[in-house]
Parts: C-alpha cells; structure tokens; sequence
C-alpha cells in the first residue's frame, strides 16, 4: 500500500519528518515559501491618517482579514507588510521610513487611498509626500477616498497572488 500523503500519528519527531518529505516531494521548496509567505502577512500598527478608520474595520467580524494570515504586529522587526493609510505627512513619512527600514526582507508596501497614491485631497501639498518619494516601493495601490474595508481585503488577496505568481524574493535579486 502507498504511503504518500499520509501521516503517522503517535510519534511527533517521524510525524513532522514524513511530513517535511512529503512536502519536499510534491512541490519545489521556492513554492512552499512564497505559499507561507503569502499566508503570513504582518503589518505593523502604524496609521497615518483617516484611512486607517477603514483598515481597522476590515479586521472586524464581519470582513475578517485575519482568515487570509493577515495579523497586524507590534513590533516592526517581526513585520514584513506596510500598509500605507491615507496621507502621508512630511512628519509621519519620516517614521514611515524609520519602520520601513526595521522590517526584514521580503518586505512588501500596500498604498491605501487617493492621498496615497496621487495626494488625493490635498494634491500638490508643501506638507505631504508620496511613498516612493521616501523610498517605500508599492506593490498594490487601493483607489478611493475612503476605499472600503472590502477593498483592503482585496488588496490582501491581491497581493497573496503577486507573491505566488512572481515569487517573495523577485524584488530582492
Ligand atoms: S484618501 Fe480620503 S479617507 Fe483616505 S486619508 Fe485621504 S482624505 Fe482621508
């Protein structure tokens, strides 16, 4: 009788060693990881505007963004999702960047919202800045003012695809 796909229960060392093999022989090891990385999105607590309203209710019961693996961190060293709320103030963006550059590769950047993206309301600003202006690379851009809870979670999805179609690590080589 084949072994494949099953799984011995009793001895937790052979159980976790059938299933590394059986998890090494059905897909290339680059696979697994971009799979784990992609269910393992961790944005740090950090809001810098209105849009946040809209971020915290999509964590709420009826949206539920932590079914995808998506769970907001505290600490930014454990982090690997930045999700850039709403408008970026020249003061904010500086702690933007100070986070940014906590988070450990492969790290990847949500905008959130029109002032996001193009400086929505207060375009052309002397007093607000665009992620890439600091350096923060997008990978998904959110349009709306504000975009609903809906929308960032399908941003997650969004993004869970990019890192299973171009691979975690493709930005970094
Ligand atoms: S896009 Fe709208 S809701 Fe979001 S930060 Fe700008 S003004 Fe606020």
């Amino acid at each position: 009788m084949s072994n494949k796909g099953k799984i011995l229960v009793g001895n937790l060392d052979e159980s976790a060693e059938k299933a590394r093999s059986w998890l090494l022989t059905q897909w290339p090891i680059e696979d697994i990881l971009d799979w784990a990385i992609a269910f393992s999105l961790w944005p740090p607590h950090f809001t810098t505007s209105c849009c946040g309203c809209e971020f915290a209710a999509s964590a709420g019961p009826r949206y539920d963004t932590e079914r995808y693996g998506f769970l907001p961190f505290v600490s930014a060293r454990q982090t690997n999702l930045l999700y850039i709320e709403g408008t970026l103030t020249r003061k904010m963006a500086r702690a933007a960047r100070i986070v940014w550059e906590q988070m450990p590769e492969p790290k990847f950047a949500i905008a959130m919202g029109a002032c996001a993206m193009d400086g929505g309301i207060f375009w052309n600003s002397y007093n607000t800045v665009l992620p890439e202006e600091i350096g923060i690379p997008i990978d998904v851009f959110i349009p709306g003012c504000p975009p609903r809870p809906e929308a960032v979670a399908r941003a997650i999805i969004t993004l869970q695809k990019k890192i299973k179609t171009q691979g975690a690590f493709s930005r970094m080589m």
